[in-house]
């Protein structure tokens, strides 16, 4: 008997719960990958920075399982808008929650809602044209911005904030983000951390990058440097990615238009500002027990613009159990939320791990539905499901939409880019009638 399966969020952890579907049942599964916006892919289109292109080439693996027997991608369908979670969980067998963790954490420091203030998800979103975030006010009128954070994501930004349009001329950046940076008047971008170079997050590519800059250079107070020896403890490819940070405490250093200052030991306490942020205030930390404590001293970073980077949560949905404390759902470690419900990638684990992090969830869930659901309930759920969608006048894409779409961005890019993304849903539906 066919096993009906609804994965909700098409990006890397749902297509690699379905590719793993695939494998295990083959055609005897029919699956629907369902996402709120009308195009596939999640954060390889709108995550993942667009000077990344080689990570977004993943994309093609999701395309050809997206090309599967028995699988669909219905897009323009927002779960809790047009169809509720108690209707997928009476349709299909086993409903997947694939979601990510699209909201930003919250600063929590006074000052955090004055304008000039963002969160990374919004940023990220800006500059990869996500429709949600087309419209974000932001001013690069000012020299200084402040990103906190000493993950990836921090380091993304301030790439993008300091790379020249010619750098990023061959990567797929929206449009609208490139004729800001076009008139930046950023001089000074400050990556704030709240613990040391050991304790950072980054990766040895990703903090090695910025060593390579065209108009930027970055920089490191040789006194936040642990001792060199003390970097003998560290798994090797952190003492690697340390060995970057070391490098930038190194003078001479060349002289460019654009300093990315590493504010290790800092804590925010506060944005202030005459009605936006213009200055972020830190406090000088040190460890204890590998925890930042705050010593007192405060410091004024000037900036015009601040952008916390510092992690993500899942969105809730009611009558699923949440953690609000860590921003996902509650689902065991196979991923099992309840027999018929599932999650995976960062709605399970929370917003850690690369893109192939993803892969293994999507294994475990598939093993813990063919345990509890060993034969479907029967039907065609994806008929079912069409003829409720219609019901509600609502516009579902299908995978050959986005292959329409997909060929009308690459065909309008900026010379050199590989497309130009439409950052509307109207404009995409308008364009599919
Ligand atoms: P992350 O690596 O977890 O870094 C979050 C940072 O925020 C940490 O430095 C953390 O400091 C800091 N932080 C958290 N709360 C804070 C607070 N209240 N005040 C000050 N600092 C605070 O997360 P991420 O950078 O968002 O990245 C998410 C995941 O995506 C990571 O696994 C990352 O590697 C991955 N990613 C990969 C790439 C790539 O491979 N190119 C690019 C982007 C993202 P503490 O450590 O002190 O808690």
């Amino acid at each position: 008997m066919t096993l009906n399966i609804a994965i909700i969020g098409a990006g890397p952890a749902g297509y690699y719960t379905a590719e793993a579907a695939l494998k295990h049942w083959g055609g005897a599964a029919k699956i629907d990958i369902i996402d709120r916006l009308p195009t596939p892919y999640g954060l390889i289109r709108a995550g993942v920075a667009p000077d990344h292109q080689s990570i977004k080439a993943v994309a093609k693996r999701y395309e050809a399982t997206n090309l599967g027997a028995g699988v669909r991608f219905l897009g323009n369908v927002m779960l809790g808008r047009d169809v509720s979670i108690d209707e997928l969980l009476k349709l299909y067998d086993a409903v997947v929650l694939s979601v990510g963790a699209p909201h930003d954490k919250a600063l929590g420091i006074p000052g955090d809602d004055l304008p000039g203030v963002v969160g990374s998800g919004a940023f990220v979103g800006w500059y990869n044209g996500h429709p949600d975030f087309a419209d974000l006010p932001v001013d690069l009128s000012h020299h200084g911005v402040a990103i906190i954070g000493n993950g990836n994501v921090a380091i993304d930004c301030a790439r993008i904030l300091a790379k020249t349009p010619a750098e990023l001329a061959t990567t797929d950046i929206a449009g609208h983000t490139l004729e800001v940076l076009a008139g930046s008047a950023v001089t000074d971008i400050h990556i704030v951390g709240r613990r040391g170079p050991h304790q950072a997050s980054f990766t040895t590519k990703e903090a090695g990058e910025l060593g390579h800059l065209d108009r930027a250079v970055p920089v490191v107070r040789p006194g936040d440097l642990p001792p060199l020896e003390d970097d003998a403890a560290l798994e090797p490819g952190h003492r690697k990615m340390v060995g970057h940070i070391r490098s930038f405490a190194v003078e001479p250093r060349p002289v460019k238009p654009v300093t990315i200052h590493f504010e290790f030991f800092r804590r925010p306490v506060a944005v202030e500002g005459e009605g936006r942020a213009q200055r972020l205030i830190v406090e000088t930390t040190r460890l204890e027990g590998g925890q930042a404590v705050g010593t007192g001293e405060l410091h004024a970073i000037p900036c015009g613009l601040v952008i916390a980077c510092i992690g993500y949560r899942t969105a809730t949905i009611p009558g699923v159990p949440y953690d609000a404390g860590r921003g996902r759902f509650v689902s065991d470690d196979a991923g099992r939320i309840f027999p018929g419900l599932y999650a995976s990638g960062w709605a399970r684990r929370g917003p850690s791990g690369t893109i192939g992090t993803n892969r293994p969830d999507g294994f475990s869930v598939v093993e813990a539905i063919a345990a509890d659901v060993p034969a479907g309930k029967g039907g065609d759920a994806g008929a079912a499901l069409d003829a409720l969608l219609a019901s509600r006048s609502v516009r579902a894409t299908h995978f050959g939409d986005w292959q329409a779409l997909d060929k009308h961005e690459v065909g309008r890019a900026r010379p050199g880019a590989p497309r130009e993304k439409f950052v509307t849903v109207a404009e995409m539906l308008g364009l599919l009638g």
